[in-house]
């Protein structure tokens, strides 16, 4: 069994929170300006490490015993099956205790057995955001590594309060200023953000899409009309050809509604090779990319079909089935055979 220092694990945690604090800083001023924007990603990797590490020590400090904290932090043999000698099967752990330590899911299964709550829906995001920033250049993820520091701000901050029962400010020292004031801000901004798009006219329908929208530059949730486009009196709705979103982190401008099809084709994904079928077509009245087809509606221009099942084998009808009066495609075409026969 591989020796545990919980106090050790504490340490580390704390350093890799501050190296990322730094980096974190150090990748949101310019390069000519004194900064280093490829600190980027070193600052999403310190700061996710350390979390991490922070997780270990709360399970490692669960147990009295510093010989059952190693067993609940380092990997543990694999369970295998062997024969008994008398016809059955035994399953017996094959070799020790590995000198790795457990990843995020066995760290998911720790917390769970002892009652140790933790936002895993969160947590989850911020490692897929993790691992999809390991393959972007840094200048496209400075604003999107700005929504992970904000987005891991109050997770930090519970924890360290309620299940390491010590004060934020104390515990992570001079990082801890530097988040709760990044926080605040893009709280700020996001209430700002979400304002101005209610001048904007927005389809009800598809705003939960523009929600999720990010900067095409620096991948920033922290977007925002245009205030020319707002100005001339321009409405998204209506001029979707030429309204434009305005980046508050990077001042990058570009179409909004583009972004915002894209974001609702990509929850809708499907995948042709599994049989899949698309769930979002063009629409034929709008001509938009935006027609649900298992809503039977458009989330654009809200028009829904005249024709929602067929009249004789309740089947959903699509749009293509709209021309068949109420009939699915093989009952319109039994009716229409019929007819011929009479
Ligand atoms: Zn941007
Ligand atoms: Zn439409
Ligand atoms: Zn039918």
């Amino acid at each position: 069994m591989p020796l545990l220092d919980a106090e050790k694990l504490k340490e580390n945690a704390l350093t890799s929170i501050r190296l990322g604090i730094e980096d974190f800083q150090r990748s949101q001023i310019p390069f000519d300006q004194g900064g280093d924007p490829e600190r980027a990603l070193s600052a999403i990797r310190n700061l996710f490490a350390g979390v991490l590490l922070l997780f270990k020590y709360k399970i490692a400090t669960s147990v009295d015993d510093p010989e059952h904290a190693a067993t609940l932090i380092f990997n543990p043999p694999e369970v295998l099956p062997q024969a008994d000698g008398h016809g059955g099967v035994e399953w017996q752990p094959v070799g020790n205790f590995k000198k790795t330590t457990i990843d995020v899911t066995t760290i998911k299964k720790r917390f769970d057995g002892f009652g140790i709550e933790m936002d895993w829906e969160t947590i989850d995001k911020l490692q897929e955001c993790r691992n999809h920033l390991e393959h972007l250049h840094p200048a496209n993820t400075l604003g999107e590594v700005a929504d992970f520091v904000a987005e891991l701000f109050p997770i930090l901050r519970d924890f360290v309060h309620s299940e390491m029962n010590e004060q934020p400010a104390d515990l992570l020292g001079g990082a801890w200023p530097i988040m709760l004031k990044h926080h605040t801000f893009f709280i700020d901004t996001i209430k700002e953000c979400a304002e101005a798009w209610t001048e904007a006219a927005v389809p009800k329908l598809i705003q939960p899409w523009l929600e999720k929208c990010q900067c095409e530059a620096c991948g920033s949730s922290l977007i925002r009309p245009d205030s020319d486009d707002l100005d001339d009196g321009l409405q998204v709705d209506e001029d979707d050809i030429t309204f434009r979103y305005e980046c508050v982190a990077c001042g990058y401008r570009d179409l909004i509604a583009p972004l915002i099809i894209k974001s609702l084709s990509n929850d809708f994904d499907y995948d042709p090779r599994d049989g899949g079928e698309p769930s979002v077509e063009r629409c034929d009245e709008c001509q938009r990319d935006t027609f649900v087809i298992h809503e039977q509606q458009c989330l654009w221009c809200e028009v829904e079909l005249d024709y929602k099942e067929c009249n004789v084998c309740e089947e959903p009808l699509r749009q293509d089935d709209q021309a068949n009066g109420g009939l699915c495609g093989y009952h319109h075409h039994v009716y229409e055979k019929v007819m011929r026969e009479d």
